[in-house]
């Protein structure tokens, strides 16, 4: 049985002194130990929230990191960096990111590698475009998403990650995709995930939806069998996040 995975995205809101507010009040109400609850958030509340974390069963994601060691990479942040704040997850691949700055697979891929390296659980994001899915290549574009961000993982590093299934169309927009699209693509990337590794690894694997995730849509989103979760972005900023985190 897998355990399910439900994070927050919060993107780039929340100054650190909110930050510090907000995890003081969802602290109470996403206190449910039978699923694991994540705040990803941005890399100057990181430090904050741990602290304001701490005692709770909140763990702290990154919202994004840099797959070089160190060095002059002005502005980046390293996997060193989050893993000594306490950050345990990182989301990767965002269509955000992919869309603004220039994100591909192969960064994704080289992120995923470094972030394995360094013990922090990728969330890796994948997605087709509103386009894609009316010209019915939604599969065939997300395996390629898939099979190329983890090239050269282990299936012991991939039984570990999280991948979440995020049709760009459904991204802030309040159209969640049905529950049917939504079991039906999760579904394909488990056997994807079994193609290129094997039958364990797809049944360890975590698969997260996202895309208006909301505290009416995640309970039957969730009941499905191949979604173990979801990446919530803008309700994981209000208690409706602890609704969410208690959907059953
Ligand atoms: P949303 O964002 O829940 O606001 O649609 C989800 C995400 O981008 O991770």
């Amino acid at each position: 049985m897998r355990k399910k995975i439900i994070a927050g995205n919060w993107k780039m809101n929340m100054t650190p002194s909110e930050s510090v507010a907000l995890v003081n009040e969802l602290k109470p109400l996403v206190a449910n130990e039978e699923v694991d609850v994540v705040f990803c958030v941005p890399a100057i509340d990181i430090i904050p929230v741990v602290e304001a974390a701490k005692g709770s069963n909140i763990q702290v994601g990154a919202e994004n990191m840099y797959y070089e060691e160190k060095g002059a990479y002005t502005g980046e942040i390293s996997p060193a960096m989050l893993t000594d704040a306490g950050v345990k997850y990182v989301v990767l691949g965002h269509s955000e990111r992919r869309e603004y700055f220039a994100e591909t697979n192969e960064t994704v891929n080289k992120k995923m590698l470094k972030a394995f390296e360094h013990g922090i659980t990728p969330i890796m994001c994948c997605g087709e475009t509103l386009e894609q899915r009316e010209q019915g290549v939604t599969m065939d574009f997300i395996r390629q998403q898939v099979k190329v961000g983890f090239m050269g993982v282990t299936a012991d590093q991939a039984k570990t990650a999280v991948i979440a299934y995020e049709p760009i169309w459904a991204i802030g927009t309040g159209k969640t995709a049905t529950t049917e699209q939504a079991q039906e693509v999760c579904k394909g990337i488990r056997e994807c995930i079994a193609e290129v590794y094997d039958e364990a690894t797809a049944e360890a694997i975590r698969i997260q939806y996202g895309g208006s995730v909301n505290a009416a849509t995640a309970p039957e989103l969730f009941a499905q069998p191949d979604i173990d979760g979801g990446l919530v972005g803008g309700a994981s900023l209000k208690p409706d996040f602890g609704k969410i985190v208690n959907y059953k």
